[in-house]
Formats: C-alpha cells, sequence, structure tokens
C-alpha cells in the first residue's frame, strides 16, 4: 500500500514538473553555430532544454513566450568577477571597504551586485576571490542556490592566495602595531601553499585563484616586467594540490614574468594579462590555457590611478589592443572576464566588455562565443552552460535588436530566464 501510494506521489510529481514551455525565437543565436538562425522555438521542460525546434512544431501543450521581436541567446557568463568588491580605483577606495565595512554589510552590498548580473543577463559568474571578505561567496552562492536572493550560478575561489607581504592592505601603510585585513590567505613556504589549497577547498572553493606577480616597471624597450610572488616550490605545490583535488587554478598574472611561471606551474587560466608577449602567446596554446583580458576594468581605473601618481595601467591600456589582435590571430582562447567588482557594479554593465573585444578585432559572434561556450569550456561546463542545445541547462536572455550588427545592445537584456524560470 505505502509502495502504491508512493509510486502516486511520485507518478504526479512527474506530471507538475512536465510543464512545457516553448521560447519563440525571433532569432536565435545558440553559441554554437555562426549565424543566428530563424523561425526557432526553444522547449524547455524543468530546468533543461529539451529540444530546438521549428516554431511549426510547437506542441499544443506548450505555454507559449513570444519573443519574436528580439534576438534570443544564451546565459552570458562572466569569468572574472568580485561581487564582494564595489570599485577600487585607488588604494582609498579598496581600503575603505576592508576597514569601514563589516563583512555581514559587504555581503549585503554583494547581493545587490549578484542582482545587477543576473539583471543583466549574466546567468553564471565565476567569482574570482573575496578580497578579504572570507567565505562569505560561498554564503552568497548558497542563498542564490536555496532562492534566498536573486543571482547567477556562481563559481567560487573564496580567499586567493599570495604571499606574505605581498597584498593589499600594506602592512607600512599604517602604524606597524596595527593588525590590517588582508585581501588573501597569506602563505610562505610549500606546505603552507598546500595547508591553504586544502582549506580553501574544504569550505566550499570551487576554483584557487592566486596573485602570480605585482610592481609592474617597464624596461627601456618599451616591454612590461614585474616581481614574482611565489618561490617555484610554492606555486607548484598550489598547482598540484589544486589539480589533484579535481579543481581548477586561475591566475592573476599581468606580465610575462607571471604568465609564464603560472602556465608552467599547471594554471588553466591567466587573468589580466594585459602584457602578454609573443612567447606567452605560444605557450597558452601549448598548454591549452585560456586568456580573461579584462578590457572593462583596465579601462576604468587607469586614468583615476595615473591622476594618483600610478600611470603602468594607463600605459598597458594603450598597448592592449595591438596585443589582443595579435593573441586573437594566433589562436589563444579568449573568454570573457570584466573584472567587475573592480570597477563600480552599479555604475558599468559588465556587457561593455563586448564592445572591447569587437573593436580588438573580434567578430561580434566570435565575442557572444567568449561570453558563452568558451566560457562554458573554462568552467569544464561544456553541453551545459553557454549554449542553447538539447540537454543544456535553460539559462537564455534575450535583446532588442541584433547585436550581431550592435554588440552594445548587449548591454540591454531584456529577458531573462535561469534554470528554466523568467527572472526578467
Ligand atoms: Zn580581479
Amino acid at each position: 500500500m505505502r509502495n502504491f501510494l508512493l509510486a502516486g506521489l511520485l507518478l504526479s510529481s512527474f506530471f507538475v514538473s512536465a510543464q512545457l514551455t516553448a521560447i519563440k525565437c525571433g532569432k536565435l543565436i545558440d553559441g554554437k553555430n555562426d549565424q543566428a538562425l530563424l523561425n526557432k522555438a526553444i522547449l524547455v521542460e524543468g530546468n533543461m532544454i529539451k529540444d530546438i525546434v521549428e516554431q511549426s512544431a510547437i506542441p499544443r501543450n506548450a505555454t507559449v513566450i513570444d519573443l519574436n521581436n528580439k534576438t534570443v541567446l544564451p546565459g552570458l557568463i562572466d569569468c572574472h568577477t568580485h561581487v564582494l568588491l564595489q570599485g577600487d580605483i585607488t588604494a582609498e577606495d579598496y581600503n575603505e571597504q576592508l576597514l569601514k565595512e563589516s563583512i555581514p554589510y559587504r555581503t549585503l552590498r554583494a547581493s545587490v551586485a549578484c542582482k545587477i548580473a543576473l539583471m543583466n543577463g549574466f546567468t553564471t559568474i565565476r567569482d574570482l576571490e573575496t578580497e578579504g571578505a572570507m567565505y562569505a561567496d560561498v554564503d552568497l552562492k548558497k542563498a542564490i542556490n536555496n532562492n534566498v536572493i536573486p543571482g547567477p550560478r556562481m563559481f567560487v575561489s573564496t580567499r586567493a592566495i599570495n604571499t606574505t607581504g605581498h597584498y593589499s592592505i600594506g602592512n607600512s601603510e599604517f602604524s606597524w602595531e596595527l593588525h590590517m585585513p588582508k585581501g588573501i590567505q597569506e602563505i610562505t613556504g610549500a606546505d603552507e601553499a598546500r595547508r591553504a589549497v586544502r582549506e580553501q577547498i574544504s569550505y566550499g572553493a570551487d576554483w584557487i585563484k592566486i596573485y602570480a606577480d605585482r610592481r609592474y616597471y617597464r624596461l627601456p624597450d618599451s616591454s612590461f616586467r614585474s616581481l614574482v610572488n611565489f618561490t617555484k616550490e610554492e606555486i607548484e605545490a598550489i598547482a598540484d594540490e589544486t589539480i589533484k583535488s579535481g579543481k581548477f587554478l586561475a591566475s592573476h598574472a599581468v606580465t610575462r614574468d607571471g604568465i609564464i611561471y603560472s602556465l608552467n606551474a599547471g594554471a588553466r587560466t591567466i587573468e589580466h594579462g594585459f602584457a602578454m608577449d609573443d612567447e606567452c602567446m605560444e605557450l597558452m596554446i601549448k598548454k591549452n590555457a585560456y586568456w580573461c583580458p579584462t578590457a572593462t576594468v583596465i579601462d576604468f581605473v587607469a586614468e583615476g590611478r595615473a591622476k594618483a601618481g600610478n600611470p603602468i595601467n594607463a600605459q598597458m591600456l594603450r598597448t592592449l589592443p595591438a596585443i589582443f589582435k595579435k593573441a586573437l590571430q594566433k589562436g589563444v582562447k579568449i573568454a570573457f572576464g570584466t573584472d567587475a567588482g573592480g570597477f563600480d557594479w552599479q555604475k558599468v554593465p559588465q556587457a561593455r566588455e563586448f564592445s572591447f573585444y569587437v573593436q580588438w578585432g573580434m567578430t561580434p559572434m566570435q565575442a557572444i562565443k567568449s561570453a558563452t561556450t568558451v566560457a562554458a569550456e573554462l568552467l569544464d561546463k561544456k553541453g551545459l552552460l553557454g549554449e542553447i542545445s538539447k540537454g543544456a541547462i535553460a539559462d537564455i536572455i534575450a535583446v532588442d535588436g541584433d547585436p550581431l550588427l550592435d554588440i552594445k545592445l548587449l548591454e540591454k537584456v531584456s529577458f531573462v530566464m535561469k534554470d528554466g524560470k523568467v527572472v526578467k
């Protein structure tokens, strides 16, 4: 009897969850094809895409969402964000947040950032460290997954790792009697490196993030260089422990010093990489690594930092377009990453990043793929995220007009479905 009841319950819940939705698409950019498709409808069941059909073949029992006046795309993926940061052009901006805002207060602000990202069509983000807010990114991810707050699907990296004394807030900025909060977890030595990775993973890190280089400078031949933060033993211990645990390593590396060091250790992604040279590009390709260029953040901070006496970002911004073009021609995998949070979530839409990529040589379709299929590959979620195809998760957005003609239209997303639920 009990078994019959259970079977009955399962059967009825099956019919409830089998509600079918058909999204009629004016134009469909599925993330895979090089052209937009016409007259298509996406069939969504639960949180999955069941099929893509001709509009004439929509089943009768489906609830129809008519987006025939829009272009429909996969939910966008930003591979480099900081929801727990609200803009830091200068050291003062950064210190203000770490010194005057408690972690609960910063988390409340982060929940607003999460909502902004989702409403702008970013249904997935890889959040690359909390900048001193410990494991609050794990809480945000949990709150989103439990429908406590609206937000994108999050891949989190918790605290990030750097070596002792090499990250803000700098001890010499304040009285040495004060114990300053740090934007990262400090380590010295291979054992502490392993401990940090194990600890972060135990608290819920999906990725491990390191800061590989610092103190950028320019040689007389105009090439950029920097100091490396880790000993070979330290960076190799981090990469080894990360990869052995089935996780991936993301490395903040701006010049060849940090980039080559990180790639040889086993980093999957290079963050920023503004001064990437030919040798770096070739190694990127050889190692099958991804580059997140974060053009939006360098554009946002360059002028303010130059005014504050540090012109290096402005100099890198001038050489970046040619580097981007060359990397694109050579075939470096470029994944969409903005560093949102490094710029103010409220002031700049993440989708501005697309315009830089297109200005610097990508076709609009290539730029869209950088934030869909390429980003999904980076996350090791190929086939599930970043595409509109049978068996993928139903993360679907739409814009008015054709973003292949005007990429800036992606800054005004008018429809968002995440996990099969319409949220905008
Ligand atoms: Zn960042």
